[in-house]
């Protein structure tokens, strides 16, 4: 089958040909219907060759959807044709964390060598995913394969990072989104469906404001030097009561801790790296400051019936799998406007 690899550390992604896999015991085959590009690929390729910490080569793609292929000996409550959405972050299912559903914050995943698909394990950026248990999918039940598939990260990251602060996000309060891309612009669409907060939106591209504005942000302000003041200028002095910063570098981090509020909730979902000093005078009172990752198996269904409903629905545009270098390659250069998708 056809795939796309990062075969060298530094070198772009490329389309090849690999083995069929074949499911084994307990596993699941899926025919992938699609696949989302994901800027957190661009940082894996970014990372130099010491202590890489994934085998190359590694197919791309921890956002995937499918239908399913075949069924591994064992495997019950599926039937070759379902239409599944792939739940990524695998954990080892039977921990402490793992028990409620967050197998993202599975507690033996890095002793056990567990990856998600896509990022230390081949991804769904091929004809054929292998899906190591069927408790990762999640039937899509009716919706359309390139719709959902960017949910599955680009929406169930967000979500768990906004329904951690729902309590703050009363009528009258501010919710601030900080990169209005992939992730962002589903970001706008979940606190518009899950809230009454006010969203302001923020971004360095003209076209991703546009975009922001269309999925339903009040407001978009230029993120550059005068941020901090225009969207003080919106909330006034009691400031946002929940910060969501979807890119993570020195000067977004900066803006996110000028524009909190005290008792806010500051998220930093960007794995741009740039820490955020917490402490006495550094930040407003009460400041709750959290790096989450990805979401749990639950909160992942709660997307999709959002979805269903039309509260949600991505901003896309598609590629083939052998374009799916160039995908990349526009992410890269901030061209893609809401998600990529590639069609195995
Ligand atoms: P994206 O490229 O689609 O979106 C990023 C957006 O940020 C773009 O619209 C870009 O114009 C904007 N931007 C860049 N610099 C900015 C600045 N200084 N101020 C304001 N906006 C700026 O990327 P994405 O796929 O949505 O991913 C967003 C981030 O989230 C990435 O860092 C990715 O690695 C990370 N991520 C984290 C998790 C997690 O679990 N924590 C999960 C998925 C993605
Ligand atoms: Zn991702
Ligand atoms: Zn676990």
């Amino acid at each position: 089958m056809k795939a796309l690899q990062y075969r060298t550390v530094g070198a772009p992604p490329e389309v090849v040909t690999v083995p069929d896999p074949e499911p084994g015991p307990g596993q699941v085959l899926l025919k992938v219907t699609a696949a989302g590009v994901c800027h957190s690929d661009i940082a894996v390729m970014s990372w130099p060759a010491e202590g890489f910490p994934y085998e190359l080569p590694l197919t791309l793609g921890h956002e995937g959807v499918g239908t399913v292929a075949a069924l591994g000996a064992g495997v019950t409550g599926l039937a070759e044709g379902d239409a599944v959405a792939v739940y990524g972050p695998w954990g080892c299912g039977t921990c402490a964390k793992c028990a409620e559903g967050k197998e993202n914050y599975c507690l033996r995943a890095g002793e056990l060598g567990i990856h998600p698909p896509g990022l230390g394990r081949p991804g769904a950026m091929a004809e054929y995913l292998l899906v190591d248990d069927p408790r990762h999918l999640v039937p899509l039940d009716g919706l359309d394969p390139v719709a959902a598939v960017p949910l599955t990260d680009a929406g169930l990251t967000p979500y768990h990072a906004i329904k951690k602060s729902l309590p703050k996000l009363v009528p009258g309060s501010t919710a601030v989104v900080i990169g209005a891309g992939g992730l962002g612009h589903v970001a706008i669409q979940l606190l518009r469906a899950l809230t009454s907060a006010r969203v302001v939106a923020l971004d360095v591209a003209e076209d991703k404001l546009r975009l922001a504005r269309e999925v339903g942000a009040h407001e978009t302000v230029l993120s550059d030097a005068g941020a901090v003041e225009a969207v003080r200028r919106i909330t006034g002095p009691v400031g946002a009561q929940a910060v969501f910063d979807f890119v993570g570098v020195a000067p977004t981090v900066k803006t996110a801790a000028g524009v909190a509020g005290v008792e806010a909730d500051v998220t930093l979902v960007g794995i741009g790296g740039a820490p955020l000093p917490v402490g006495f005078g550094l930040t407003p009172f009460e400041v709750s400051v959290s790096a989450p990752y990805w979401g749990s198996r639950s909160e992942l269904l709660e997307v999709l019936a959002l979805a269903r409903s039309g509260a949600v629905s991505v901003h896309t545009e598609t590629y083939s799998l052998d374009e799916a270098p160039l995908a990349y390659e526009r992410l890269h250069e901030g061209k893609v406007n809401g998600r990529a998708v590639i069609l195995p």
